[in-house]
């Protein structure tokens, strides 16, 4: 965690932020080239959520588990919560685990970052602090060969609120395409993160997606955290 104490009403999460596989499961029996790919980490996520912690002096939780062991932005019963298969590379670690493989898992990497966050919600609830919880990933510039065109892109579910105002002011930017849920939406009933800690909570929240070629370096990330705080401060004020 990052800024336990921030004075921000932004409270930022990252999902995906790591690739860290915990040693007990040898590497889930890939090499590391594979576990560096997208399909084990957003790159880049944690770098722009580092900054943002920085210039807004906010709160951050992130994830230190790769996505691998197990996605925490997956409802507990999803098929791809601990996937076998990820973007057409098999994962040998995570074949025919028992449910009390699965059990473990949830147990020992999803929810002590789940619990983490619940903590800084309920505290800052308790001591009637606002939060607005932005949540921060990285999507491939390609996916099955096809190219994204977006730089930037926002994911929503109803309350547009937030989201409507901050895509307008990121139009206003006027050089980049913005992704107003493409290439993905925010889906209570695929999405966890953002559903169970601002959703339920009935607070203001983002689910932002940057493109991970743009942010692969610290230059790339403080760039694109500017860009996205000047847009964001532009969408409150
Ligand atoms: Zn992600």
């Amino acid at each position: 965690m990052l800024r336990p104490l921030g004075t921000s009403a932004y409270v930022l999460i990252c999902d995906h932020a790591s690739k860290r596989v915990p040693a007990e499961l040898n590497s889930l029996g890939l090499g590391e080239a594979e576990l560096s790919r997208h399909i084990g980490w957003d790159i880049g996520a944690a770098g722009v959520t580092e900054a943002l912690s920085e210039t807004f002096d906010a709160t951050a939780v992130l994830c230190n588990t790769s996505r691998l062991v197990i996605d925490c932005n997956r409802q507990s019963d999803a098929r791809d919560l601990i996937p076998e298969v990820s973007d057409g590379t098999v994962i040998p670690g995570n074949a025919g685990l028992s449910e009390t493989d699965k059990a473990e898992r949830v147990e020992l990497y999803f929810r002590p970052y789940h619990d983490a966050i619940e903590a800084v919600l309920a505290e800052r609830e308790a001591r009637g602090a606002l939060s607005i919880l932005i949540s921060i990933h990285s999507m491939n510039p390609t996916l099955g060969g096809e190219s994204r065109p977006w730089q930037i892109a926002v994911s929503s579910y109803r309350d547009r609120s937030l989201a409507d105002a901050l895509l307008a002011a990121l139009r206003e930017l006027g050089d980049i395409k913005v992704g107003d849920n493409e290439p993905y939406d925010l889906d209570p009933r695929v999405d966890y993160s953002v559903p169970y800690h601002a959703m339920r909570r009935g607070l203001a929240h983002l689910q932002m997606e940057f493109r991970n070629d743009l942010i692969a370096d610290e230059r790339g990330q403080v760039e694109w955290a500017r860009r996205f705080r000047d847009a964001l401060d532009a969408a409150r004020s």
